[in-house]
């Protein structure tokens, strides 16, 4: 079991007005990218003083989708497909580059980390059939589904059929599962985007009916990979989850209803926090089913890899959310 926390500083963004830029990847410029770096950004108390935080990498801004693909998630394409599970996390503020980093734009260029992702597990299982002169068969099956107010919703469902009080999960041999979630066979890149576009489209119209925002629910993606040769079949499941901004909405938003939303956002992203901690401190007790989304990933279980993507903004008016941020993912370590 292992845990990679990195640390990505979105760019300048063009209609961004603020050109004020606080966080800073503090390196010689010499060093490949991606390697073990620091974060610099002022003690907002201070004129003089800042402070520093490390993790395993920082990405400043002008690291690419590829850069992020290529050093974070080509390499656990290899433990997928030896029968381990693979768990991504893009963490941070609304408007910090989650989404960004895990879907992406529409151009070959701007495309994240889960269409990268795909299209290498299906070129290495076109490989591996081939090797093997049709001996394993490798399929590819997906499930999407949302957390909200500790609710779990299939994106597969157009929302006008959803159940407002969400899918019930039970525990079948240890595992928990979410009872009635659709799991879709998809034979191609091109197959998985159709319905994965089709389901994010239900993801904001969902927000929308709900009056919410989707930043304040957590999408999970799980692909499942099969292996099966005559005798043997190996299941392993690459989860991408793109999480509720971790902003402390009580400050802006402060009604009811925004209330129950923060507490279960700030619940499951404590307990989150926990188990990544647990792991890479090789603790004996994960807390992973003390929240709905890290039980149902079976955090930690699986002798998986898992690598937690910190998204920041590098400019003063996210200052103290970046502080938390920061200070969130160096508790991890
Ligand atoms: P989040 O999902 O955390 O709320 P988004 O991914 O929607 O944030 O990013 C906010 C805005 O910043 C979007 O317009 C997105 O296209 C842009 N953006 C984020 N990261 C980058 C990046 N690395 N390069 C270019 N644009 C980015
Ligand atoms: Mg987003």
């Amino acid at each position: 079991m292992s845990v990679r926390v990195v640390a990505r500083i979105r760019p300048l963004l063009k209609l961004e007005l603020e050109r004020d830029v606080i966080v800073e990847a503090a390196s010689s410029g010499n060093e490949p990218l991606g390697s073990p770096s620091v974060i610099r950004i002022p003690n907002p108390k201070s004129d003089t003083e800042s402070f520093s935080f490390q993790f395993n990498s920082v990405y400043a801004q002008e690291a690419t989708q590829q850069d992020i693909f290529d050093n974070e998630v080509a390499p656990t394409v290899k433990h997928l497909f030896n029968g381990f599970d693979v768990t991504l996390f893009a963490y941070g503020v609304t408007g910090t580059g989650k989404t960004h980093t895990m879907r992406g734009g529409k151009t070959l260029a701007e495309r994240g980390v889960i269409p990268r992702l795909l299209s290498s597990i299906y070129r290495r299982s076109r490989k591996i059939e081939k090797d093997t002169a049709g001996t394993t068969e490798v399929q590819v099956s997906m499930s999407y589904y949302e957390i909200y107010n500790d609710r779990v919703y299939d994106l597969f469902e157009p929302p006008e059929k959803r159940t407002p009080a969400g899918l019930p999960i039970r525990d079948n041999n240890g595992k928990s599962m979410v009872v009635g979630l659709t799991e879709r066979p998809c034979t191609s890149l091109k197959d998985f985007e159709l319905l994965y576009d089709q389901a994010n489209v239900n993801r904001s119209t969902s927000a929308t009916k709900l009056n919410a925002h989707s930043s304040r629910s957590h999408a999970i993606l799980c692909v499942k990979l099969s292996q099966a040769t005559d005798t043997h079949v190996r299941i392993s499941t690459a989860s991408a989850i793109d999480l509720a901004g971790s902003e402390d909405n009580r400050r802006t938003d402060n009604n009811k209803e925004r209330l129950v939303e923060s507490s279960n956002i700030n619940k499951s992203l404590f307990v989150l926090a926990q188990c990544v901690e647990a792991i890479s401190k090789k603790q004996p007790r994960i807390p992973y089913r003390e929240s709905k989304m890290t039980r149902i990933l079976s955090l930690g279980q699986n002798n998986g890899l898992t690598v937690m993507i910190l998204n920041l903004a590098p400019v003063r008016s996210y200052h103290l959310d970046t502080l938390s941020s920061l200070n969130f993912a160096n508790r991890t370590k």
